[in-house]
């Protein structure tokens, strides 16, 4: 596998094309673009449409043109595979997930998984009530590892998790520890349906794409910790992680495709490009007004400082 050798700041938007973009997107897509050109830095578009019952090619060619709409240029990567590294549609790139499981498979730490979902709810431990699931390792081999190699092709693969904490500094929300036992549990690889898991597949995207740097929502901020191990287990550096405090809609919840009134085609249907990146800069605390703005005059404005300041006392 040919990695990219530079280090040069590369910034990533990784949407999954299942809805269109709403501000909370935007709002990811907008605080890693600044990040990555505040460091002359590059910025690669992968479309994660890895699920192939909720993924459509609709929704990428209008996250295309909403980003462009936005001012937001990529160098890397979109529909149009621009670029060394691609391809760079998730859907595509099944083989090379496949090269870099079998080294996690050499290393013995995957197995066999044939637990289905409501099983794994109805063993959880009733104070896991924030609808994170913990897997309790009822497949894992008894032996600890290395595991013998998962023969039958029938059910997931697991990944083993050690009883360790994994500790890291993310850019918003600082000093982080995880203990991936306790927190997550042995986490899926591949699904049962055949197809490759986020967790892996993200890794291997940002690495094989040269990534330096993640930006994105902070409903990610535990996977953070599991993609820290992965680098590890292929002995690789993790990039930077920057995850943002997630919005809400007026009436507190977080938003989500569902909300109509947040969803691109309305915001461009209202507000011009830089009325709605003013409004995410405005939310981000990068400018102290709800106003319009151009990309050129925040990018002068944007600093990370000021995201921090403004979120140091919201939980993670
Ligand atoms: N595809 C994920 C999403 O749209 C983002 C993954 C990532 O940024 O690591 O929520």
């Amino acid at each position: 596998m040919k990695m990219p050798e530079n280090r040069i700041t590369t910034g990533r938007f990784a949407p999954s094309p299942t809805g269109r973009m709403h501000l909370g997107n935007v709002y990811s897509a907008v605080l890693s673009w600044l990040s990555a050109r505040k460091s002359s830095g590059r910025w690669v578009l992968r479309i994660e449409d890895l699920d192939p019952q909720r993924s459509k090619i609709e929704y990428s060619r209008l996250i295309e043109d909403d980003l462009r709409w936005l001012g937001l240029d990529w160098d890397e990567g979109g529909l149009a595979d621009l670029g060394p590294s691609g391809p760079y549609s998730q859907s595509r790139r099944a083989d090379i997930y496949n090269e870099w499981y079998v080294r996690l498979e050499t290393l013995g730490l995957t197995y066999r998984c044939r637990c289905r979902r409501s099983d794994i709810l109805a063993s959880q431990a009733p104070h896991q009530s924030d609808g994170r699931v913990v897997y309790a390792g009822t497949c894992r081999p008894s032996a600890a590892p290395p595991f013998p190699r998962p023969t039958s092709d029938a059910g997931s693969l697991r990944l083993y998790v050690p009883d360790r904490d994994v500790v890291y500094t993310d850019r918003v929300f600082g000093e982080q520890c995880v203990n991936l036992a306790r927190d997550c549990g042995d986490f899926i690889l591949r699904r049962t349906d055949g197809v490759w898991a986020y967790q892996l597949a993200v890794v291997v995207d940002d690495a094989c794409m040269g990534v330096t740097e993640v930006v994105r929502g902070a409903d990610l901020l535990l996977s953070a910790a599991q993609q820290i191990y992965l680098y590890g287990l292929f002995g690789l550096t993790p990039p930077e992680h920057a995850h943002l405090p997630l919005l809400c809609n007026s009436s507190g919840q977080r938003l989500s495709k569902r909300d109509g009134a947040m969803a691109m085609d309305a915001l461009r249907s209202t507000l011009s490009p830089e009325e709605v990146l003013g409004r995410v800069a405005f939310l981000a605390g990068v400018i102290p007004h709800d106003e319009a703005i151009s990309l050129v005059e925040l990018l002068h404005e944007f600093s990370w400082d000021k995201i921090v300041d403004k979120t140091k006392s919201t939980p993670a």
